[in-house]
């Protein structure tokens, strides 16, 4: 039986972390409030003392930085060209392209804190195919490449090739994505959270705020700025201004107790994370020291933006996550599972994040909806944010990810209650194509309903 998922998670273990800083206490008046520690925040935070190094800035966080997604995730890290499939059609071919350039540059920032600190391993991402339904995602990564004159970005992998990266009686065939890496997010978060202290920001940790049009408050202070960034992510999604484009999902992931001679049998040695091409995907990982993490973004849906124990406690979630370990990477059966833990992820209508302002507001901005890819789009969501509150139109606002209308999805309750039947319908289409079944009639039509309305959801 698969481990309790718990938290926190074992990243926190590896990485330690530091004392918290002092929670708000009294008023405080600053040019520019951040609310929330994850990636989002704190990459907002240094991009706005690199725009304006007098800027006075201040941070809240409710908890300690990184105790959100930021510090659970996979730390799978890479932009956009693994997307450029799902991108053009969206975006048009110009700002698909315009889209993808820009996120080669979250490696490189993320290598300027440290590499070796944060465990960064560029080893490319590699989509696999692992039933026969999955091979048209494979098809289409590539094709979409070529077409857009960009085909080293997505090199096709035949079932040999897939193998000299790594063995698995399922694999049949593969795309490979250069542009990623892992990292450990905990050391990530670390990291960043000391370089934010190191630039002069004032961070205020256990201190969960409100927030309006040109105040921050919490249960014991008060920050007034002109400008607010809200970086909440999954704790925004009942917000009425963010709240029709976006759900929570439940994501959780297993790690096994370090295997190295296992991955040395398999040929897991290129340090590869690994996707393959479900809906609900399973994402793969090595670790610095030879253990496997396995995701699945297979749980449960929220409903009016709660974050209760569906994120942390899915006990059926892990277990999925850990039978794709079990049958993706049968090599590793004697890989016993030592931890699993689990947490929202922010799922927009066209799955990808987007920024702006407030109506009417004019300062209050945010960034939400990275559908569980997040750990590299948050560099850009700091440029972008950064932007938007210090008056700049500039590359970063100009992106799609800040320009495009993004579609909406239904109102509560029929955006929890469609949401599970479709959930159900994927799931149970993605199951009898691994067993080799056809799925039933009704699962196989209500699959398809989101993308009768435009949305990114659904059997590929
Ligand atoms: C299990 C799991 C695996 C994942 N794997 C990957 C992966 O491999 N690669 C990838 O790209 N993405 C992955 N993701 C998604 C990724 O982790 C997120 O997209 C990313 O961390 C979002 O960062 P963020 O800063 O926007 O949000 P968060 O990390 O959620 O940070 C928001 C912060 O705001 C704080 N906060 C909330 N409300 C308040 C308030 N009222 N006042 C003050 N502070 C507040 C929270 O405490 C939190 O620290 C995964 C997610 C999960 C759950």
């Amino acid at each position: 039986m698969t481990v309790q998922p718990r938290l926190p998670p074992w990243w926190w273990d590896e990485a330690g972390a530091d004392e918290p800083e002092e929670a708000l206490e009294g008023d405080v008046d600053a040019d520019v409030c951040v609310v929330g520690g994850g990636f989002t925040g704190l990459w907002t935070a240094l991009a706005l003392k690199e725009r304006e190094p007098s800027a006075c800035v201040v941070l809240v966080e409710a908890e300690t930085c990184g105790s959100g997604p930021s510090g659970r995730n996979g730390g799978f890290v890479h932009g956009y060209w693994a997307s450029l499939a799902e991108l053009v059609p969206l975006l048009g071919r110009d700002s698909a392209l315009e889209l993808a350039r820009a996120g080669e540059r979250i490696v490189p920032a993320v290598r300027a804190l440290g590499a070796d600190d944060v465990w960064l391993r560029e080893g490319g991402l590699l989509m696999v195919s692992a039933s026969p339904a999955q091979d048209a995602a494979v098809e289409h990564a590539v094709a979409a490449a070529a077409d857009a004159g960009v085909a080293e970005q997505a090199v096709p992998l035949e079932a040999d090739a897939v193998a000299a990266r790594v063995r698995s009686p399922v694999f049949r065939r593969g795309v490979f994505f250069p542009d990623g890496a892992t990292v450990q997010p905990a050391r990530l978060v670390r990291a960043l959270r000391r370089r934010v202290l190191d630039v002069g920001v004032e961070l205020h940790e256990h201190s969960p705020a409100a927030f309006r049009s040109g105040e921050v408050t919490t249960a014991r202070g008060r920050v007034r700025a002109p400008e607010i960034v809200v970086a909440i992510n999954a704790a925004a999604t009942g917000w009425r201004p963010v709240a029709r484009h976006v759900t929570n999902f439940g994501s959780y992931v297993v790690l096994t107790e370090p295997v190295p001679e296992l991955l040395e049998q398999i040929g897991w040695t290129g340090g590869e994370a690994i996707v393959d091409a479900r809906m609900f995907l399973h994402y793969f990982r090595t670790t610095n020291d030879g253990r496997v993490l396995m995701g699945s973004g297979s749980g449960p849906i929220g409903f009016r933006g709660k974050l209760d124990a569906r994120f942390t406690s899915d006990g059926a979630t892990a277990a999925r996550a850990e039978h794709g370990l079990r049958r993706l990477l049968p090599g590793l059966a004697d890989g016993r599972i030592e931890r699993a833990w689990g947490g929202p992820i922010d799922v927009s209508a066209d799955h990808l994040p987007f920024f702006g302002t407030v109506p009417g507001s004019g300062h209050v901005h945010y960034g939400l909806g990275y559908s569980g890819h997040g750990v590299g789009p948050s560099w850009l969501g700091g440029q972008i944010l950064a932007s938007l509150s210090t008056g700049r139109d500039d590359e970063w606002t100009a992106l799609a990810l800040a320009t495009r209308r993004v579609p909406s999805l239904p109102p509560e309750p029929l955006k929890r209650l469609g949401g599970g039947v479709v959930r159900s319908a994927i799931m149970a289409c993605e199951r009898a194509d691994e067993d080799g079944r056809r799925a039933p009639l009704p699962a196989r039509v209500a699959a398809t309903l989101p993308r009768l309305f435009g949305m990114e959801i659904g059997t590929r």
